[in-house]
């Protein structure tokens, strides 16, 4: 374990695992051009090291250059790139080969590729030591890859955190056990929000409500809050290919969270399953999902009381409350079972004084 600046990172990759990769790419890229004389722009500052062992594997002619853009800040792409060292002179007619450190989601690449668009080279390349296919959303297919990993957040062998990390010579990632996800899990109208906004103070956690999502986005009149309104007003669940992207969103938002308290979420089986994918892919768990329990007679009575200052319109309806929990009783309530099976299942008496039921929600997770 090592650790940067705030992180703590675990190792990921050997520098022998690394160097295959490397060699790999070396390989391949010979394969097409020994024949000629090829330039190799390196994308700083990333990938100094990347192309200091991959001139050291590719034994014919070559030369070697470097660009500089900016992306990254922090543990997020922030989606703007800027040009900090241009295009080398003499380029055209010759075959150009970037070397990147890593591609993610693809935004430097296409800034790249603009970036050569009218250089009248001869044939333009992309070899990438690291790639990420689970994030990419490019459109360029990448010539060269070393090795595919997982959405992880890495570091050394030239990748920093905030600019540290660089000189290591192996490659490591962040460590997330020290993490804590729950599951909120409740009929509406259990105190899953009024909770959640106690124990993300008490436990440093982000609280990801889907259902205050939604909302935000329909009183901000977005496309996804057009949609989901629909469904919302009538009680019915919003579809799962709708929310589930919405909630990866919300997570992908939040990369340096301590935790997340997911409320609202899941509520179909198929949402639990992404969920679980989702976070294995960062190498997240869920530690507990914890079950607010109340009869249906004190929810109604709650939700329309609610409904009264919220101006919620389906908190407003008793059939549309009643619908509600029908659509919990069919699609939710099975989950119940899946996390059971999990022995992540937890259940907490809902009923009492909201201080007494925060301490009962406490003790769970303090048991964790
Ligand atoms: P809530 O604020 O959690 O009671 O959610 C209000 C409404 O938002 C629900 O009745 C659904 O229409 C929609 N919604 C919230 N979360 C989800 C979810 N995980 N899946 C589908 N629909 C959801």
């Amino acid at each position: 374990m090592i650790k940067l600046h705030d992180k703590v990172f675990k190792p990921y990759l050997s520098e022998a695992e690394i160097l295959q990769a490397v060699q790999k790419v070396a390989d391949a890229v010979a394969a097409d051009y020994k024949d000629e004389v090829p330039i190799f722009v390196g994308v700083l500052n990333g990938s100094f090291m990347f192309v200091a062992d991959f001139l050291k594997a590719y034994e014919h002619p070559c030369e070697v250059s470097f660009v500089k853009l900016s992306s990254y800040q922090g543990l997020t792409s922030t989606g703007i790139v800027e040009t900090l060292l241009d295009v080398p002179e003499n380029i055209k007619g010759r075959s150009v080969i970037i070397l990147e450190d890593i591609i993610d989601t693809g935004r430097t690449l296409q800034q790249l590729v603009n970036l050569f668009a009218d250089t009248n080279v001869k044939a333009f390349k992309i070899a990438s030591l690291f790639y990420k296919p689970d994030v990419y959303n490019g459109e360029y297919t990448i010539d060269y890859v070393g090795l595919e990993i997982p959405n992880r957040f890495i570091v050394g062998y030239g990748l920093d955190y905030n600019e540290l990390g660089r000189n290591l010579k192996q490659v490591y990632q962040l460590n997330q056990t020290d993490m804590i996800n729950l599951v909120l899990f409740g009929k509406p109208g259990a105190g899953k929000g009024t909770q959640a906004g106690f124990l993300k103070e008490k436990y440093n956690l982000k609280h990801i409500s889907t259902g205050d999502v939604f909302r935000f986005n329909i009183k901000n009149n977005t496309e996804l809050g057009i949609l989901a309104k629909s469904y919302m007003d009538k009680g019915d669940l919003v579809p799962d290919e709708v929310t589930i992207n919405m909630l990866k969103d919300e997570v992908e938002k939040n990369p340096d969270a301590a935790g997340f308290i997911f409320d609202g979420f899941p509520r179909t089986t198929a949402q639990a399953k992404a969920l679980d994918n989702f976070l294995d892919s960062k190498d997240m768990v869920i530690d507990a999902t914890i079950a607010l329990e109340a009869d249906d007679d004190i929810l109604v009575a709650r939700l329309l009381e609610r409904g009264k200052d919220s101006g919620r319109p389906d908190d407003q309806d008793e059939s549309k409350i009643r619908n509600r929990f029908d659509e919990y009783n069919q699609k939710t309530a099975p989950l119940k079972e899946y996390y059971d099976r999990q022995g992540k299942f937890h259940a907490v008496n809902g009923i009492g004084e909201i201080t007494e039921i925060t301490e009962r929600l406490g003790k769970v997770i303090d048991e964790l």
